[in-house]
């Protein structure tokens, strides 16, 4: 599991525990409320006067004042009275006087409690539509409000000579064959045109901006991290993925058999859908470098939409 799935699934279960402590707090609430009177002002004092209760707590509010507590008999039994605020220093005297311990306090703890559950729904609808534009910009949806700016073309090409002794990697696959790219990377060719298509469409430059081949980090690297990399400073400029064409030119080997492979390759690397890439194959026909066999060469279109 990945870090980003991991992530998820983290989320999903901390929502879960909340909405789940959410509710069992509201049967709760609903629970205590059954075991609560609420009793008239006359018969809250018969009570009093009759000795079953022991201590009130007072809750101050503006304009009145909640008495709550709980009675000595029956046990287990809660009552809650509300008075106004002007009767209040009457009936603290008179509930001292019969030995009734009374707590005054600013704010009920079960306060913070209620402003939590009503805060909750709108807590959990704020982080769904996050959640949810997340999901849709990843999925390549366009917010029709940010400024379009519209869709963006790319054109990339890269040859390379070919040489006995080095692995022919193209598309990110390695293909059985006698002679590889001479290059400072591993001399992917399709890599490479993809990548400068892909920078050329954003506006960022090239590939040898990027990775000058006269950096040591880059010997003998996988182009692939190359295209990763990329794929981040596109989404930096919010630019997804349409579409990418590419011709690859070889006298041999044959490539057409290994597409699937490379577009698997390319499409992971750039984390897309390899339906997004087509990829296509030809010959030079016997003619120039590429014909001898010396050579080989990519040409690669790629299309970026704005979102
Ligand atoms: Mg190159």
């Amino acid at each position: 599991m990945n870090s980003s799935s991991f992530a998820k699934t983290l989320l999903f279960w901390i929502s879960f525990l909340f909405v789940g402590v959410l509710l069992w707090r509201l049967v709760s609430a609903n629970h205590i409320q059954t075991n609560e009177d609420q009793p008239s002002y006359s018969e809250f004092m018969a009570k009093v006067e009759a000795g079953d209760l022991k201590e009130v707590t007072m809750y101050l509010s503006p304009n009145s004042y909640d008495l709550q507590g709980e009675y000595v008999r029956p046990a287990n039994r809660g009552f809650h009275l509300t008075i106004p605020k002007e009767a209040a220093p009457a009936l603290m005297e008179q509930l001292r006087k019969k030995g009734v311990l009374v707590r005054v306090k600013e704010i009920r703890s079960s306060d913070w409690t209620l402003i939590l559950l009503n805060a909750a729904p709108l807590i959990l609808l704020v982080g769904f539509c996050l959640f949810l534009m997340r999901r849709m910009q990843s999925s390549g949806w366009r917010n029709p409000w940010r400024q379009s700016q519209g869709v963006r073309t790319g054109i990339g090409y890269d040859l390379h000579r070919l040489a006995e002794g080095r692995k022919l990697i193209v598309g990110g696959i390695e293909l059985p064959f006698d002679k590889g790219p001479v290059g400072h990377s591993d001399g992917d060719v399709l890599a490479h045109a993809l990548c400068d298509a892909l920078l050329g469409a954003a506006g960022l430059g090239d590939i040898g901006t990027h990775f000058p081949d006269t950096d040591p980090k880059w010997k003998g690297a996988n182009s692939l991290l190359f295209l990763e990399h990329a794929k981040k400073l596109l989404d930096e400029k919010h630019f997804a993925i349409e579409h990418v064409d590419a011709v690859v030119i070889t006298e041999k080997p044959k490539l057409g058999p290994h597409f699937p492979k490379m577009r698997e390759a390319l499409a992971k690397a750039l984390g897309i859908p390899a339906d997004k890439i087509h990829l296509k194959a030809k010959t030079n026909e016997g003619v120039d470098a590429i014909g001898r066999g010396e050579a080989i060469a990519a040409h690669v279109v790629a299309t970026l939409v704005s979102r």
